[in-house]
């Protein structure tokens, strides 16, 4: 049986009826920048997180890099980021010019917050968290010490819609909640979109203003701002999915119980959920000592997995500016040697599920 690490086709599919017909409905309203479908999407999905305001943006990383901005937030600046996170979380700090500081992740592949505090120093500005692979990290601890040390919350959520802690969603506990809308995200438009959630209005209007070259009215320019709108159609066929976003969550729950209850195998470890903490699994990451040889093992059986990532951002090309080297964080590169994304994805049959935990259980290393 051939099982891919995703397929897209399958979310589409799964509502056809509704996305040709927003479709079709964008195409023929004649409005296809910044109209009614992004407003009424901001409006849908700032009332899904629970935050005030929400601005359409056209990428996640776009969305963490004017989140930064806007925090006033640039050149001899710090911010504290967790070291096994996407690039470009990163790199929406860097494009400002401020420096990331990495914090090695705890158990459950989150920000580890007892490691925190050690890292604050008096050019720190904020803390960004990552909720990596769906998971939401310990929020109590990283919003008390941003309330100690005076710092600022960013939070990436690109990988959590929907993921709570203690019952608040992820993207509500700071100044900014920063989302991907790409397609392979747990809510995914067909291109590329993205978001920021605040409750802050001055925030919400600096942003929709740089997303517009710095514009607020017309052809009045008072920052140099960028191109980075969320387009009608992509905003028109994520109010689709929105409303849809209940059972495609509950649908990775349960693809994920299945997996934690039938893949049995002492060389794998399973993903661990934190108390008070919810899970939306955009991913379902295992760790396995001998991972490289697994992977191979899996290909021969036509299952196709993928590393969520294989080189920390401390150790990539692009950074090194920053000067690290291999060994400055250790549980970040024992982990890029060791973690492995199974498939996972709105739509995967049962039976491709049982085939994946049947050949993980019979791998002997
Ligand atoms: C996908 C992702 C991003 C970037 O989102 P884009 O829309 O692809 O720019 C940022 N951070 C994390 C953790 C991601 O997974």
């Amino acid at each position: 049986m051939k099982i891919m690490t995703n397929r897209l086709d399958r979310g589409f599919y799964k509502y056809q009826s509704e996305f040709e017909a927003k479709a079709l409905e964008v195409l023929r309203s004649g409005w296809y920048i910044l109209g009614k479908e992004v407003a009424a999407f901001e409006e849908e999905f700032a009332a899904y997180t629970g935050a005030k305001y929400c601005a359409g943006l056209a990428s996640g990383l776009d969305a963490l890099s004017l989140g930064v901005r806007v925090l006033d937030i640039g050149k001899g600046d710090e911010v504290l980021v967790q070291g096994n996170t996407y690039i470009a979380s990163v790199m929406g700090i860097t494009m400002n010019g401020a420096t990331p500081v990495f914090i090695e992740p705890d158990e459950y592949h989150q920000i580890d917050v007892t490691k925190l505090e050690a890292a604050i120093t008096d050019k720190t500005k904020a803390i960004m968290v990552v909720h990596l692979y769906g998971e939401a990290a310990k929020m109590d601890d990283v919003v008390a010490l941003c309330k100690k040390y005076n710092l600022k919350l960013i939070e990436d959520c690109a990988q959590s819609h929907g993921a709570c802690y203690d019952g608040k969603m992820t993207g509500t506990f700071g100044d900014i909640g920063c989302f991907s809308f790409y397609p392979s995200k747990n809510l995914g438009a067909f291109g590329d979109g993205g978001a920021i959630v605040t409750d802050n209005e001055e925030i919400l209007k600096k942003i929709k203003m740089l997303r517009n070259y710095g514009s607020d009215v017309r052809y009045y320019f008072r920052e140099v701002g960028l191109n980075s709108r969320l387009d009608e159609m992509q905003a028109g066929l994520l109010r689709v999915r929105l409303s849809h976003i209940g059972e495609l969550t509950k649908e990775r729950e349960e693809i994920a119980k299945r997996y934690l209850d039938g893949i049995n195998n002492p060389l794998i470890d399973l993903p661990k959920e934190r108390d008070g903490a919810t899970c939306v699994w955009h991913q379902f990451v295992i760790r396995c000592k001998t991972r490289d040889n697994l992977i191979k093992y899996l290909n021969d059986k036509e299952i196709s997995t993928i590393i969520h990532y294989p080189i920390p951002p401390h150790l990539s090309e692009c950074y090194e500016n920053l000067g690290h080297k291999k060994g400055d964080y250790p549980i970040t590169e024992q982990f890029a040697d060791e973690v492995l994304s199974i498939p996972m994805y709105n739509g995967i049959t049962k039976e491709e599920q049982d085939y994946v935990i049947e050949a993980l259980n019979a791998y002997k290393g």
